[in-house]
């Protein structure tokens, strides 16, 4: 492998579900699968993601929307995928097409099998066991004191620091 191709991550809902978020900020979703996260964890655990530049919600440029459309037409696969599936699908094909190196994050089977088809590498939550490769600790930016998880308060015991987070392998 080289080192010169960073990986470009795109997020299933699947991934952001189980709070799949890697330790990079190339990570990527659109907009309509954001909004299929629903539960109020996994919707902290993105907007913390988001507020901290680690994951970036985009729109695949339309000429590679209407290619998608098309593959998907000529594979018989329209009907099992969400335009949310379409559009991550979209934008996958966007960033390899303009030459990065795209892993996309899925369990989902009908996305899967047209990435096949495009040849772009896919990782499963389910079967590849990527599920909880980080997570997040609480610590006081002022004296470094850490905190759990469950820590209640907003700010350190000690100095008085409005409390943060950060991310751990
Ligand atoms: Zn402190």
């Amino acid at each position: 492998m080289k080192e010169n191709s960073e990986v470009y991550y795109i997020l299933d809902a699947s991934g952001l579900i189980n709070g799949f978020i890697p330790f990079t900020k190339l990570n990527f979703t659109v907009p309509e699968i954001s909004y299929e996260i629903k539960d109020l964890k996994s919707k902290l655990a993105m907007n913390e993601a988001m507020n901290s530049y680690y994951l970036t919600i985009v729109e695949p440029r339309e000429k590679c929307l209407n290619k998608m459309k098309h593959i998907i037409s000529k594979s018989g696969d329209e009907l099992r995928l969400s335009i949310a599936d379409i559009k991550l699908l979209s934008l996958a094909l966007d960033f390899h097409s303009s030459g990065k190196n795209v892993v996309v994050i899925t369990d989902d089977y009908t996305i899967q099998n047209t990435l096949k088809i495009l040849n772009i590498t896919f990782k499963s939550i389910l079967t590849d066991g990527i599920v909880n490769i980080y997570n997040w600790r609480k610590f006081c930016r002022g004296c470094m004191k850490e905190y759990p998880n469950d820590y209640s308060f907003d700010e350190c015991e000690i100095c008085g620091t409005k409390i943060t987070k950060k991310r751990i392998k």
